[in-house]
C-alpha cells in the first residue's frame, strides 16, 4: 500500500454542494488544495476550492482528466454514477469506492446489503414490475411508504399509504419505477450515527445525534441523543457493522428509527458526511469533514470526543428568506452560536442555505437556544 497523501497534495471532489464546501474548508485548513468537479459553476464548493471544473458526471473524458490531476477522488454527491467513480478509479484512488456508491444509491441494493449483514430493517418488499404487485401487498399489508429505489432523498419519490390503499395507483403516480414498499414505522425518534473508517480499518464513531424533521427534511439535530446507554451501544454496533461490511474508507452515516420498545431499525445509509453531523465542526475535537479528509488521505483518524457537553444544529432553509434576508447579526451576537452559510444565491423553499450550531450545557438548553436564534433572525428580517 502506498503511503498517506500529505498536506500540499490536491484532492478531488465530485459534487459542488455544501458538503463539498465544508470538506474543502477542512482540507484547506490542513494545507491541502481541493479541486471540485460538478455540472455547475460558482458552486458552494467551487467558491472555496482552488479549482472548479464544470463537466457532466457522464463526461468520462473530463472525469479521466480530473482524476489524473489529483491525488485522490472523493465525492459529496452520492448520486454520482457508479461508472463515473469507476472511470476515476483508473487514475486515482476513489474513497469510498464506487461499489459503496452503487450499493447506497439504490434502496433495493442497500436493503439487500443490510439484510446480508443481518441488520434490523423495516419489513419491505421490492416492487419492480406488475407481476410483483400481489405479493408485495401481502408481504407489507399495513400502513406503508412506497419509495423509488433510485434518486430518493429528503422524502422525494415517496408516497405514504394507509392500510388497504391502492398500491398500484400510487405506483402509477410515481411513473411505475423500481420501488420498495416499506412498512410504516411508528418510531418514537430518529437518530443517526456518523462514523469514519480509515484506510487501515480503524473506526471512530460519534455519539448518536437525535434528528427532528420538518416536511421530510432534517430541521434540527441535537447531540448527544438523549437515549439509554444500551441504545447508544446498539446504534454503534450497527454503524460499525456497516462500515466494515461495506469496506468503507471515508465517512458514512446510518439513519435509524428508534421504536418504543428500544429496538432500532436502519432507515438508510449515506456514504458521506451527513447533515446531522454538521454540529461536529464546532462541538467535537475533530469534525466530520476533517475526518473525511483524514480517511481518504490515509491519515490517522481524529478524536470524536465532544469539546462541550451538548450542541444543537438548526438548518437554514430557503423558506426563512420569505420576508427578506435574515438578520445575520442576531446569530453572530449570540456568543455560543456559529453561523454557517453555503454561498447559495437563490433561496428557494426546501433548499438548504446554511445552518446554525449552538453549544450548551445540555441538549434541552442547546436546542432551545438554536431555535430562538433562528426565530430571532427571521423576525428581524420580517421587520425590515
Ligand atoms: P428517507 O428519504 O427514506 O430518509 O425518508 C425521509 C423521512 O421520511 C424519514 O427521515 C422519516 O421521517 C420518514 N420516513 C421514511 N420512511 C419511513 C417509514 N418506513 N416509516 C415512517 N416514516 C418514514
Amino acid at each position: 500500500m502506498s503511503g498517506p497523501i500529505l498536506p500540499g497534495a490536491e484532492l478531488g471532489v465530485l459534487g459542488g454542494g455544501q458538503l463539498g464546501r465544508m470538506f474543502t474548508v477542512a482540507a484547506a485548513r490542513l494545507g491541502y488544495r481541493v479541486a471540485v468537479l460538478s455540472p455547475d459553476d460558482d458552486t458552494p464548493a467551487g467558491q472555496v476550492a482552488v479549482r472548479e471544473v464544470r463537466a457532466d458526471y457522464e463526461d468520462l473524458d473530463a472525469i479521466d482528466r480530473f482524476a489524473r490531476s489529483v491525488s485522490v477522488v472523493t465525492f459529496e454527491f452520492e448520486n454520482v454514477p457508479r461508472a463515473t467513480a469507476e472511470a476515476a478509479a483508473r487514475h486515482a484512488p476513489v474513497r469510498p469506492a464506487g461499489r459503496v456508491l452503487g450499493t447506497t444509491q439504490d434502496r433495493l441494493h442497500e436493503k439487500a446489503a443490510l439484510a446480508r449483514l443481518g441488520l434490523p430493517l423495516p419489513a419491505y418488499a421490492a416492487l419492480e414490475s406488475e407481476a410483483d404487485l400481489a405479493g408485495v401487498i401481502s408481504r407489507v399489508p399495513g400502513p406503508s411508504v412506497l419509495k423509488t429505489a433510485a434518486w430518493g432523498y429528503d422524502g422525494k419519490g415517496q408516497v405514504r399509504l394507509e392500510r388497504g390503499a391502492d398500491v398500484e395507483a400510487a405506483w402509477s403516480t410515481l411513473g411505475r419505477p423500481r420501488t420498495v414498499l416499506e412498512a410504516f414505522v411508528p418510531f418514537v425518534a430518529e437518530v443517526s450515527v456518523v462514523g469514519v473508517r480509515g484506510l487501515d480499518g480503524a473506526i471512530a464513531l460519534y455519539e448518536p445525534f437525535l434528528n427532528r424533521h420538518a416536511n421530510h427534511i432534517l430541521d434540527v439535530s441535537v447531540w448527544p441523543a438523549p437515549v439509554p446507554e444500551s441504545t447508544r451501544a446498539a446504534a454503534h454496533e450497527i454503524a460499525r457493522a456497516v462500515l466494515e461490511g461495506l469496506d468503507v474508507v471515508g465517512v458514512l452515516c446510518v439513519e435509524l428509527f428508534l421504536l418504543g420498545d428500544g429496538r432500532l431499525l436502519v432507515n438508510e445509509l449515506a456514504p458521506r458526511p451527513h447533515n446531522s453531523g454538521h454540529l461536529s465542526i464546532d462541538a467535537h475535537a475533530t469534525g466530520q469533514f476533517e475526518q473525511q479528509v483524514r480517511a481518504v488521505c490515509g491519515l490517522p483518524l481524529g478524536s470524536v470526543e465532544g469539546i462541550v457537553p451538548a450542541a444543537a444544529m438548526a438548518n437554514l432553509m430557503g423558506e426563512i428568506w420569505t420576508h427578506g434576508t435574515p438578520d445575520w447579526t442576531r446569530a453572530l451576537a449570540c456568543p455560543v452560536t456559529r453561523l454557517h452559510l453555503y454561498g447559495k444565491e437563490v433561496p428557494r423553499p426546501g433548499r438548504k442555505m446554511g445552518h446554525l450550531t449552538t453549544l450548551g450545557r445540555d441538549v434541552a438548553q442547546a436546542e432551545a437556544r438554536v431555535r430562538d436564534v433562528r426565530a430571532a433572525m427571521t423576525r428581524a428580517g420580517s421587520a425590515s
